[in-house]
């Protein structure tokens, strides 16, 4: 039998031995709908990680695969019985596969460079996006290599830039103040929806700050395994948000949110900073949990306008499932949408963005947002509302791709900031 010298310990064991195998997990893995294969499921890919921690299995391609497969949704640690801290456990495998597995040129261009030196920076993605621009305006887009017609058929038609003032006053006397972090792609391509989720917090009696020193929240550094960068994200919000003294700090993309609400478990072993990290963290609030507490939406259902469109919602995995909120934007889309309000077919199933997933995992990135794109289709809705800007940009190119022109997908910030402005 052949033996692997094992590597060093970069699971916490109890963690990892949480996983009982009992497989009910399987069901909600998007992965693992689409193969089938066990090495696609939470339940396997705890296994694989397990194994390569314990020296039973080598570091190669395989291995490396299944865990690249991995959209790092969560779905799986909403739905376990035994709390297994997944998103964890996939970090830190993450974080030892950069440093020990060594990736083709091309996955090592987009992680280290585009995902990693220039999504972070927007002044950079601004720039960096210019020829892209150039090449969708000329239609030029035939002449390019498949791989980059895909990653370009990601963006919208044209930028949508917006920088907020630092200070933005509330519409009544103000009920609290609030720090808003204006994220990396919200600022370049979706600047009219911060706006738009500034004026909704200021007419829920915010005033809202947008300090200009605030940076990338660090959340494509965690989730591609770079934590040491993640970390110092964090580091870097928190002082320049304590500064300001704030009720509540909001943030309208559910990935960042899930990252800065996870700021005490980043920096837990640093004693210079758990504390303030978890200070951080228990202020930090979706747009909608802070909408719905301020004006709790009625709960019985306003006839909907029977000229109006169909609406439906889809669930952004990092608000679904590490924040486990889908019933406030729910809420909020219903009181507005009323009868006209349906349902979406596996609307917690990730959408294939997860976060840099569609650049990086193209093919699976595909695969489930066709699944997506067929559900919304079931719906009849002219309307797709979420919480993120990947799976706008997501489920838009795929919407454009199935000839879906006469179906939107829009922020909830726009859907609510269109419907009560
Ligand atoms: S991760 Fe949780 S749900 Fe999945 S197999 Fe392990 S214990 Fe069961
Ligand atoms: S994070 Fe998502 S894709 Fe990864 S194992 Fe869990 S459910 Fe499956």
């Amino acid at each position: 039998m052949n033996t692997i010298t094992p590597p060093p310990a970069f699971l916490d064991p109890a963690r990892a031995l949480a996983c009982i195998h009992c497989g009910l997990c399987l069901s909600s893995c998007p992965t693992y709908l689409e193969t089938g294969n066990e090495n696609d499921s939470p339940r396997g890919r705890i296994y694989l990680m397990r194994a390569l921690q314990d020296g039973r299995v080598a570091l190669g391609d395989t291995v490396a695969h299944h865990i690249d497969q991995c959209l790092g949704c969560r779905a799986c640690e909403a739905v376990c019985p035994s709390g297994v801290q997944y998103g964890e456990l996939l970090e830190h495998t993450r974080e030892h596969l950069e440093q020990h597995f060594s990736r083709s040129l091309w996955q090592r261009f987009l992680r280290r460079w585009v995902i990693e030196k220039v999504f972070p920076f927007p002044e950079r993605m601004e720039l960096a996006l210019l020829p892209a621009w150039l090449i969708k305006g000329w239609r030029l887009e035939g002449l390019l290599p498949q791989f980059a017609r895909e990653a370009l058929s990601l963006l919208p038609a044209a930028p949508a830039p917006g920088r907020l003032p630092e200070f933005c006053p509330a519409a009544e006397p103000a009920r609290a103040r609030v720090g808003f972090v204006s994220g990396c792609v919200m600022t370049v391509l979706f600047g009219p929806t911060n706006e738009a989720s500034v004026r909704l917090l200021n007419r829920a009696g915010c005033d809202v700050f947008t300090p200009v020193g605030q940076g990338c929240c660090g959340a494509l550094y965690a989730h591609s395994g770079q934590l040491e960068q993640a970390r110092a994200c964090a580091r870097h919000n928190i002082a320049v948000f304590e500064r300001l003294q704030l009720d509540t700090i909001v943030i309208n993309a559910a990935g960042c949110g899930s990252t800065l609400k996870e700021y005490g478990a980043l920096l837990r072993e640093d004693p210079e900073w758990a504390d303030r990290a978890r200070a951080f963290s228990s202020r930090v609030r979706d747009l909608t949990e802070v909408l719905v507490a301020a004006a709790p939406p009625s709960a019985s259902l306003r006839s909907g306008d029977p000229a109006g469109a169909r609406v439906t919602y889809h669930d952004a995995c990092h608000l679904a499932h590490p924040q486990r909120i889908t019933k406030p934007p729910r809420d909020l889309v219903r009181a507005r949408a009323g009868t006209n309000f349906v349902e979406l077919p596996e609307s917690d199933v990730c959408c294939g963005s997860a976060g840099s997933y569609n650049l990086t995992e193209p093919a699976m990135a595909a695969r489930l947002q066709r699944r997506k794109i067929e559900n919304i289709l079931k719906t009849g809705a002219k309307v797709v509302v979420t919480t993120n800007p990947g799976c706008l940009l997501q489920i838009r190119a795929g919407l454009r791709q199935a000839g879906a022109m006469d179906v939107e997908a829009v922020h909830i910030a726009d859907y609510l900031d269109r419907v009560s402005g």
